[in-house]
């Protein structure tokens, strides 16, 4: 290997081009098929990706928000309700609310795992609340057990936003499979990603199903006779098509990033906070991130030595611009404390065992 060689974070082109020749097979299948939105291919790839998932239904939507957006509208909750969310999470899950007219609750995280704390949802439940929307941020499993007992003592729904989760457990069982819906993304750089937007829900409620598949294509069931006022959230054939090649590689790609994660763990020095390990949880590593408490100067250090990194997230929701007079009256000590010191670390498809050894070597020189 070259000692010059830059590490890059994420390379698209790179982490396609083992699927090139069997995307370019289904390109022209679709192509000559002459049928582009919602067929064949959303079809096959909605009944392959239930199946994975170990759920009884998957509905392709348009990308990972609407997937969110939707299994929360379907509900009808009257406008003032409360969803209680996890103030470390990306923006989408925030939005996903605030476009249903419903108040996000922040609730922090676990310091250890970054994820929502069950200890502290209870107290913020309120008579409006209704949903608890939780995140399996990075790849990692929510502590599920007591969440879903908050659940049915208060009679609230569960939505998993699983935009980062494809294919991670909680004690052997899926994410995605443990609340009413699911929520997949499957934007370009996501453990599952297409070649363009996309996402899914998916339930084993048959009622969520059906009213999903009815909202995303203009609340219409039979052609021109509409139920309900929907949506267009409708997943494309080329990107069902192109997923569905995907899929057949998910686990080879899990198990790669998890072997990545695996020399990560061992050889970065304990001067550094990484992941924490538990056999509850069987994290996919969508993001491999550390910690330390000179984050800014760590990231021009690995830059200056070729290593590219990210920072998921710089800002948390609470304290940005668009969210004045929504979130800004929440105290989130603990998600300021993760978002001022989180480093995302290089751990793609098309990343090799040597290059995470070199990554390594160089973090551990770093002058703390
Ligand atoms: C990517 C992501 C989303 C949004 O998915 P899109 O397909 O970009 O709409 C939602 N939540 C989380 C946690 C994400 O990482």
């Amino acid at each position: 290997m070259n000692t010059n060689e830059i590490i890059e974070y994420e390379n698209l082109l790179k982490l396609n081009s083992s699927f090139f020749q069997e995307y370019n097979t289904v390109f022209n299948d679709v192509l000559n098929s002459g049928w582009y939105i919602m067929g064949n291919q959303v079809a096959q790839f909605e009944k392959s990706f239930a199946n994975y998932c170990g759920a009884k239904h998957c509905i392709g939507v348009a990308n990972g928000l609407d997937a969110l957006m939707l299994s929360l509208k379907i509900y009808n909750f009257p406008e003032d309700s409360e969803v209680i969310v996890p103030s470390n999470t990306y923006i989408a899950t925030i939005l996903s609310i605030t476009q249903n007219g419903f108040k996000p609750v922040l609730v922090e995280p676990d310091i250890a795992t970054y994820n929502i704390d069950p200890l502290l949802i209870r107290k913020s439940i309120t008579s409006k609340t209704k949903a608890i929307m939780i995140v399996h941020l990075y790849g990692k499993p929510c502590n599920m057990e007591p969440i879903i007992e908050i659940c049915k003592e208060f009679n609230l729904k569960l939505i998993e936003d699983c935009a980062q989760s494809h294919g991670a457990k909680y004690k052997g069982k899926m994410t995605g499979t443990f609340g009413d819906a699911g929520a997949f993304s499957f934007y370009p750089t996501k453990n599952l990603g297409a070649l363009g937007d996309a996402g899914a829900v998916v339930t084993n409620d048959d009622e969520v199903a059906d009213k999903i598949r009815t909202i995303r294509n203009y609340g219409s069931k039979v052609k021109y006779y509409n139920e309900v006022a929907g949506y267009n959230s409708r997943l494309d054939e080329l990107q069902a098509a192109f997923l569905s090649v995907k899929l057949k590689s998910i686990e080879k790609i899990t198990e790669h990033k998890r072997k990545l994660a695996e020399i990560y763990d061992k050889k970065i020095s304990n001067a550094f906070i990484k992941p924490v390990k538990n056999n509850d949880y069987y994290d996919v590593f969508h993001i491999y991130n550390i910690r330390h408490e000179k984050r800014d100067q760590l990231k021009q250090y690995l830059l200056d030595n070729g290593v590219k990194t990210e920072i998921h997230y710089p800002v948390s929701p609470n304290k940005q611009q668009a969210m004045i007079g929504t979130l800004d009256s929440f105290n989130t000590p603990i998600s300021e404390e993760i978002h001022k010191t989180t480093l995302s670390l290089p751990i793609s498809y098309y990343h090799t065992e040597e290059n995470i050894v070199k990554v390594c070597e160089i973090i551990n020189a770093f002058p703390t």
